[in-house]
């Protein structure tokens, strides 16, 4: 079946026929065929896509990437920990949120949604409260579509000897990094991002020490990333409960299809290329990146709404849909903004087509200013 639309969001993003096919067959939780020959394959396949380095282990949890972050948060804090969670947008502040949720003491430092986050001020906070015991941020912040430095504030926590927890939700699979190298205690991402399969669960890649020493520590029963990460271990890829069959065997294929492009490297060109395309065909159309261009990372970009009183972003998103492409709504609180994504099954010949549209879904501008753009 083809989609209807090209999902310019990141995530659920638009997958290949080949990764929606390969949900149409039950599968028993049970056996081999499924626990073997899928989920442990998919575990091992996960810790060497994100670390050539040894000591790193992995573990699939049921819910949407917040609930992984959730597992982590309230599995690898013990009674006494305090958290300091980097925060410079909506997926950073979740984490703060989340601890406030578990009673976990939190601190946050926050830079404001388009500036990258203060490295001194981190290291001001790591110096007044020795305390903390665990450093979280997130490595693309999908707010904006900013890129923050996560090596510089890894390295910093570690000085600190503090543990390292890294929401790379939207960035792994898309963007080439070593967790190991960077010394990264807990990485977390999720099935519908960069590695194109369908949403249902997500997963965190963990130094193999660190989630040994979260046994008995969880608040949930449900998200207890110990026990579901022991019962994946002792039974082959068992999972503690109804593990989502259909979007696993899905993600088995995505991650298959990730090989054959050439791996992260060559996803990351193929991103870069579609986002390049984006910004520089937008500037064209008379759109205004948000952030400054050395700030973008190559999933998702965010722009300033067009100022005619006649824009409304529901009538721009309605023709746009309407030709074939769904953009997302702005999130940014201090301005009003549009974002298009770059992951997904998306091509930069796509990226083409939607510059086409949107030039032909400006309906605001008047007849001069059309000629003009088209000039
Ligand atoms: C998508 C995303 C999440 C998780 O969102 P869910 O809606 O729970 O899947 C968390 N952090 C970042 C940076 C994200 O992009």
């Amino acid at each position: 079946m083809k989609n209807a639309y090209l999902l310019l969001t990141p995530g659920p993003l638009s997958t290949s026929e080949t990764v929606r096919s390969a949900m149409l067959k039950d599968w028993c939780t049970w056996d081999d065929d499924y626990n073997k020959a899928i989920v442990e394959v998919i575990r091992d396949k996960l810790v060497a896509l994100a670390t050539q380095q040894p000591g790193y282990t992995s573990v699939l949890m049921q819910g949407s990437g917040t609930a992984s972050v959730e597992a982590t948060l309230g599995s690898a804090i013990g009674e006494n920990g305090k958290l300091l969670v980097v925060d410079n947008g909506v997926y950073g502040a979740r984490m703060a949120e989340i601890a406030q949720y578990l009673h976990i003491p939190c601190q946050t430092v926050a830079s404001g949604e388009t500036a990258q986050p203060n490295v001194e001020d981190v290291a001001a906070a790591l110096a007044a409260d020795p305390s903390i015991t665990h450093v979280a941020m997130v490595h693309c912040e999908t707010t904006t579509g900013m890129l923050n430095p996560i090596a510089d504030v890894a390295a910093l926590a570690k000085q600190h000897g503090k543990v390292m927890i890294l929401d790379a939700m939207s960035s792994f699979g898309g963007i080439p990094m070593d967790i190991g190298e960077l010394d990264i205690d807990f990485m977390i991402s999720s099935a519908n991002k960069c590695i194109q399969g369908v949403p249902g669960f997500g997963f965190v890649i963990a130094k193999r020490e660190a989630l040994a020493a979260c046994e008995g520590q969880a608040r949930s029963l449900s998200l207890d990333l110990y026990a579901q990460w022991a019962c994946m271990e002792a039974n082959h890829g068992k999972w503690r409960f109804t593990s989502p069959t259909h979007t696993v065997r899905a993600f088995y294929q995505a991650l298959l299809e990730l090989e054959q492009e050439g791996g992260i490297a060559a996803r990351h060109t193929r991103y870069q290329t579609n986002q390049r395309t984006l910004v520089a065909g937008m500037r064209e159309l008379g759109f205004t990146p948000l952030l400054d261009e050395a700030l973008h990372s190559p999933i998702i970009t965010s722009f300033y709404s067009p100022t005619d009183s006649e824009y409304q972003f529901s009538d721009f998103y309605a023709r746009l849909k309407a030709q074939g492409f769904v953009i997302y709504p702005g999130k940014v609180s201090s301005a009003d903004c549009f974002r298009i994504g770059n992951i997904g099954e998306v091509y930069p010949a796509d990226i083409e087509r939607l510059l086409v549209a949107i030039r032909g879904a400006m309906y605001w501008q008047t007849q001069d200013s059309d000629t003009a753009v088209l000039a």
